[in-house]
């Protein structure tokens, strides 16, 4: 068995150990003589799985009693349109525009009522974090949307928008767990979990309770009314049980590794590494402001098209895997999640190191 460092955006790199213990537990869950994704939702061991991921998940972000932790399905994707449904009670919402994902959220809302672009960082390829302290809020906006970390673009919010009282919603897909946050700062905190945390097909809602209503948008199926899965604590119908299983083995190791202090210390020194090279390197460059710079996914170029490619193609040689940027900035992009070894960004600054002085 050999393993490679695996630098996707996502689905992305899990903790081995975590790999490891569910392969030990594949065929027989804990004496139930059969596999996590064999069993009943309903049964005793699952609803034990269920409660302790929520349990840890609510110590990790230290998620307060009037915050609701719901695990759903349809991906990051299903909230552009969950949301809306669910939160556009005056048709109005106001969105903040840092990236593809931010940009896609926004034009589902536009199926549901007013949106209004207030902050976009459009006109420098969403290179930067546009300046948040003043934005001009609409008086009926149902709440204010942000990307807080864009997965495409690396650039992430370092201070929050100041909403002006109106409800804040995060995607969070690409930094949920990476560090602490302030849960009382938003209203709905929410991310795909196949970036930073687990398998793709599960998507975790942390909510506050008064924003879970009856009163949705008319037409707003049963499956995408938040109430549905809060009032039946995410067991209306079959839930994404293996997926859950492995979060929740993820948050033990977030557990074991000292929680997201420590893992915000961890993940600024691994990002360190990467970032301290680039700024000195006569070859490469990152594309981002260095004020709004993601701890999670870096994108770096050489400038020439052939030279990147030729990169990606020997770094994926040498076991650097997923180096290739997204197909709308180019150039490279490494993603370093949580489980991200910081052997794994030296390995890479090294093998940069290397390919810098036979390309320049
Ligand atoms: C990947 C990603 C999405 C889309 O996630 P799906 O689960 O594929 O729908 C949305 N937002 C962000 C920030 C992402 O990184």
């Amino acid at each position: 068995m050999s393993r490679v460092y695996n630098f996707s955006a996502g689905p992305a790199i899990l903790p081995e150990e975590v790999l490891k213990e569910a392969a030990l537990e594949m065929l027989d869950y804990h004496g139930s003589g059969m596999s996590v994704m064999e069993m009943s939702h309903r049964s005793s061991w699952f609803q034990e799985i269920m409660d302790t991921a929520e349990a840890d998940l609510r110590g990790l972000m230290k998620i307060p009693d009037n915050y609701r932790v719901l695990f759903l399905q349809g991906g990051a994707s299903q909230q552009f349109a969950m949301i809306p449904m669910n939160l556009m009670k005056h048709r109005v919402a106001d969105y903040i525009v840092t990236g593809q994902w931010a940009k896609k959220a926004a034009q589902e809302a536009e199926k549901y009522g007013e949106v209004h672009v207030i902050a976009s960082s459009a006109d420098q390829t969403f290179s930067y974090i546009p300046d948040c302290t003043d934005l001009e809020i609409s008086e009926a906006a149902d709440y204010v949307y942000i990307c807080e970390n864009n997965t495409i673009y690396g650039t992430k919010f370092k201070e929050l928008p100041n909403t002006k009282g109106k409800p804040l919603v995060a995607d969070v897909s690409s930094c949920f767990l990476s560090e602490p946050m302030d849960v009382r700062n938003y209203g709905v905190i929410y991310g795909g979990v196949q970036k930073n945390i687990g398998p793709a097909g599960v998507v975790i809602v942390v909510i506050r309770e008064d924003l879970i209503t009856e009163d949705v948008l008319p037409g707003t199926p049963t499956m995408l009314t938040y109430r549905t899965h809060a009032e039946a604590d995410s067991l209306y119908n079959t839930p994404p049980a293996y997926g859950i299983y492995i979060c929740g083995k993820v948050f033990q190791w977030l557990k074991k590794q000292g929680g997201l202090e420590a893992m915000k210390e961890y993940n600024e020194r691994k990002a360190a590494v990467l970032y301290h090279y680039l700024d000195q390197s006569r070859l490469f460059r990152g594309t981002v402001v260095p004020k709004d710079r993601s701890l999670m996914n870096v994108p770096f170029v050489t400038g020439d098209h052939t030279l990147d490619a030729k990169f990606v193609k020997e770094a994926e040689a040498a076991g650097l895997l997923n180096l290739k940027g997204h197909r709308s900035v180019g150039g490279m992009r490494a993603s370093i999640y949580n489980a991200m070894p910081i052997e794994g960004v030296e390995a890479l600054v090294t093998f940069m190191e290397k390919f810098e002085k036979e390309n320049v």
